[in-house]
């Protein structure tokens, strides 16, 4: 499949015939190609008719040019390809050896995965590599996959045999009843009054009932269970995300405590972070606010006017932690 993107540092583009000088400094690298099932590469025509006779367009396959923002230059190609018999995406790349230590192949797949995930279901991606081979290791935990088994693979021409792991991820799946996911939806397409600031991995949204005043809840981007769902980068920025939501509330509404509550029960399990601004007495007894029966009554919701003023007072203080 065609696609073009740019990440932080790189520029991703289908791969063309004229590639066969740049990608032969890979494809003809006996390092490159140590763990690699193909055959090395002793010729840049032999890439050449390689590239000439691959169908780009295979809807199942996206194997794109990795190309450095800095330079232009083309460094390596890969992606995912989906395998029916696992209903995986399965990765595989390579990578010119002296652009090797710098994360390219995991900044890549990372943003590829949101690509494909526009376009197609994705329930899992997974991959095979050489037991021996940390550096791929490496780039799989870095896209939040895990260990599963011990496998095998040889090498096409039946040369050599490794001794492999097998490591997959199973992506969160969006539920068709999912209040947070209508939340969102709603927030995405202007209509949720409730709605402060978006952040890099969710939404920040005044909570329906304030009978504790500031109530403000954390929409996580992904639909997700557990922390444990979501990839490494993800759930690192997801909590930094609510620190910096709960520090927004105890500046904008000076609370004598904030609590914090990751919860996401309801039909979809969608989690989402709870930050209540807690005073003194504000309980009958003291403890969590879930012993008040009646915190979702009506005369809880706020005016149009009392919200507007809670949203401007926590969207100033989120504009200011985010600068
Ligand atoms: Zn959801």
């Amino acid at each position: 499949m065609k696609v073009n993107f740019e990440t932080e540092r790189l520029i991703i583009r289908p791969l063309v015939p004229d590639d066969a000088e740049a990608a032969f400094r890979w494809c003809g690298d006996p390092n490159v190609n140590t763990y690699m099932i193909y055959p090395l590469y002793h010729r840049a025509e032999d890439v050449r008719t390689w590239l000439e006779s691959r169908d780009a367009d295979d809807p199942d396959n996206y194997d794109e040019g990795i190309c450095l923002k800095s330079t232009g230059e083309l460094i390596g190609s890969g992606g995912m390809r989906y395998a029916p018999e696992r209903n995986a995406w399965e990765i595989g790349y390579n990578l010119r050896a002296d652009q090797w230590g710098h994360g390219y192949t995991g900044e890549y797949l990372t943003a590829l995965l949101d690509v494909i995930r526009k376009d197609r279901p994705v329930e899992a991606i997974d991959g095979i590599f050489a037991a021996e081979n940390s550096k791929s290791r490496r780039v799989m935990e870095k896209l939040g996959m895990v260990y599963i088994r011990d496998t095998s693979f040889s090498k096409l021409d039946g040369s050599q045999t490794f001794p492999a792991k097998y490591y997959r991820r199973n992506l969160p799946q969006p539920a068709e009843h999912c209040g947070v996911c209508e939340r969102i939806e709603m927030t995405r397409n202007g209509s949720n009054p409730y709605f402060v600031k978006e952040l890099e991995t969710g939404y920040v949204v005044i909570g329906d009932h304030q009978r504790f005043e500031g109530y403000t809840l954390l929409l996580c981007k992904e639909h997700a269970t557990e922390l444990s769902q979501l990839a490494p980068d993800f759930r690192t920025a997801f909590l930094r995300d609510m620190a910096m939501t709960a520090e927004a509330v105890e500046r904008a509404f000076r609370p004598n405590k904030v609590n914090y509550e990751l919860l996401g029960a309801g039909k979809g399990r969608h989690m989402h972070w709870h930050i209540f601004p807690r005073r003194n007495g504000d309980t009958p007894k003291s403890g969590p606010v879930w012993q008040v029966q009646d915190m979702n009554d009506d005369r809880y919701l706020p005016s149009a006017e009392k919200l507007e003023e809670l949203k401007s007072a926590l969207g100033k203080e989120l504009d200011l932690l985010c600068k």
